[in-house]
């Protein structure tokens, strides 16, 4: 059997990735060959009309089948771009989403000292990406990250000799803050909060991601309702606090968080506009973690 070329090889991808109501046909095609190829999708355009091997067609053809079962193409590659940087994501791991990115510039927004010697941590840290896209803008900051699930520890960990952060990332098996002592500088979390609702009606892409990454229960506030009480405890004085919501949920988690004994500092929204991370404050603020240096 002649084997396609390349370009043959991607409408005919294309083709059935739309005929099965993919969004993105022809990009996640071109993602996906250029993976099975192990070359860019540039490489595949300037190669249009070199014929595949049969390695990478066996390889293609499995990719595409994956994707005609609605499974991420992120999934599919094993790796997620956050925050320009590199991620390996696998089953025990929530595939991170753009959205997580608003806390990220959150943080940004009120630390602007790059070299600040903060210490922080990441509740349910999953594949690791929060606190290693912070580390890699705050370079004398660290950090650890706290998962109870040992596999995504796993992954973590990988993250964070990919991104050669072994000296200032440490990842740690508990359950959000009863193991921590702290005191941290800043607290990230993106704990899971789909309602029962959202999680039953969630779109098949969605659902390859591990359950206890995205279920809230009920409401979709489970996850807050242990997480927030320990925050002060973990917090030094005019430490802050960034915690990814949900639709509809700023209030609520706000008014946990108050109730907890913190300050509502701002609520950051996300590039589509809806609130999605609460910034709060634990004690005065006294400029300790804006103007922290090593000294
Ligand atoms: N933002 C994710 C979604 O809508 C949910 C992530 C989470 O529960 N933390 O699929």
């Amino acid at each position: 059997m002649t084997r396609p070329t390349v370009g043959q090889a991607l409408v005919d991808a294309a083709g059935k990735l739309r005929f099965a109501g993919i969004d993105s046909p022809r990009l996640d095609a071109e993602l996906l060959l250029a993976d099975a190829v192990g070359q860019s999708r540039s490489w595949l355009f300037a190669n249009d009309a070199g014929s595949l091997s049969k390695h990478a067609a066996e390889c293609f053809d499995r990719h595409v089948l994956r994707r005609l079962g609605h499974e991420p193409v992120a999934r599919i590659l094993g790796r997620r771009e956050f925050w320009s940087l590199e991620f390996e994501i696998s089953p025990a791991v929530l595939d991170p989403r753009p959205d997580s990115e608003t806390l990220i510039e959150a943080v940004l927004a009120r630390v602007s000292d790059r070299s600040a010697n903060l210490r922080i941590v990441d509740f349910g840290a999953g594949s690791g990406c929060l606190l290693l896209a912070l580390l890699s803008e705050f370079e004398n900051a660290f950090g650890v990250g706290v998962d109870r699930d040992v596999a995504a520890l796993e992954v973590a960990r990988r993250n964070t000799a990919r991104l050669a952060c072994d000296d200032r990332a440490f990842f740690v098996a508990g359950d959000w803050g009863a193991a921590l002592a702290g005191p941290f500088d800043i607290v990230v979390s993106n704990p899971p909060y789909l309602t029962s609702y959202e999680m039953a009606s969630a779109s098949p892409e969605v659902r390859n991601d591990p359950r206890v990454a995205l279920d809230g229960g009920e409401d979709g506030l489970d996850a807050f309702r242990v997480l927030v009480p320990d925050l002060p405890s973990c917090l030094t004085e005019g430490g802050l606090v960034f915690l990814e919501v949900g639709a509809g949920q700023a209030q609520a988690v706000g008014e946990m968080a108050r109730v907890a004994g913190l300050e509502i500092e701002a609520i950051a929204c996300d590039l589509a506009g809806r609130y999605r991370c609460i910034v709060a404050r634990f004690g005065r603020n006294n400029g300790a973690v804006e103007k922290k240096r090593l000294d």
